[in-house]
């Protein structure tokens, strides 16, 4: 695990990578950690897709047409890669080498570490195993997850804390978010009310 500056050996980033029950922890210590395992020998951030399913990674919002069945790709940038005995890229600003959205990817980095699911027929659970959702699809998924939770990327990092510190200090969070919204939606509730009683006052008036 890595320890301050020190690296991970790059054979157990891969393991991580490749294997989705392997070391969880890895993607929700710390963001520094959770990227650090994402990150290729050549120093290239790429995101589990393009690590493991579309290596070329030839599609993007840069590189759709009219003709393009999406506008919207889920990797907004296209792939810029350090490769043998080149320099250093830098990626776009919050956002992998392979061109799509960091805080995306670690979103997805940490669910396909933790999540599973059970069947009700042979009771066997098991998680993601070799399936990777494509860019635009971890794009929806996580704007949804964004949407309904309230919360991002940086609730699922915990540090130090215990499995149960860490809870309570994300269901706070959540609780407050939420709260929050309830307070505008309630508002805009009553403004919308108040514009639909206002002009049957005004009629009975007249
Ligand atoms: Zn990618």
């Amino acid at each position: 695990m890595r320890d301050g500056n020190k690296k991970m050996d790059p054979k157990f980033r891969r393991l991580i990578r490749e294997v989705a029950e392997f070391c969880p922890r890895a993607a929700m210590t710390n963001r520094e950690l959770a990227l650090h395992c994402l990150e290729t020998n050549r120093r290239n951030f790429i995101c589990l897709y393009h690590g493991e399913r579309d290596k070329n990674g030839k599609t993007n919002d840069e590189s759709v047409t009219e003709q393009s069945p999406y506008q919207v790709t889920g990797t907004p940038y296209a792939r810029a890669v350090k490769g043998v005995r080149e320099d250093d890229v830098e990626p776009q600003p919050g956002h992998l080498h392979c061109g799509c959205p960091e805080d995306v990817v670690l979103l997805d980095f940490y669910l396909w570490k933790h999540t599973k699911i059970t069947s009700p027929v042979n009771g066997v659970t098991e998680g993601w195993k070799d399936q990777h959702l494509d860019p635009r699809a971890r794009l929806l998924m996580a704007t949804a997850w964004q949407d309904w939770t309230g919360l991002t990327v940086d609730q699922i990092y915990k540090g130090d804390q215990s499995d149960t510190e860490a809870e309570v200090e994300r269901l706070q969070y959540q609780v407050e978010v939420i709260q929050t919204a309830l307070v505008d939606a309630e508002e805009k509730l009553t403004q919308r009310n108040e514009k639909r009683a206002a002009p049957s006052r005004h009629a009975s008036t007249v």
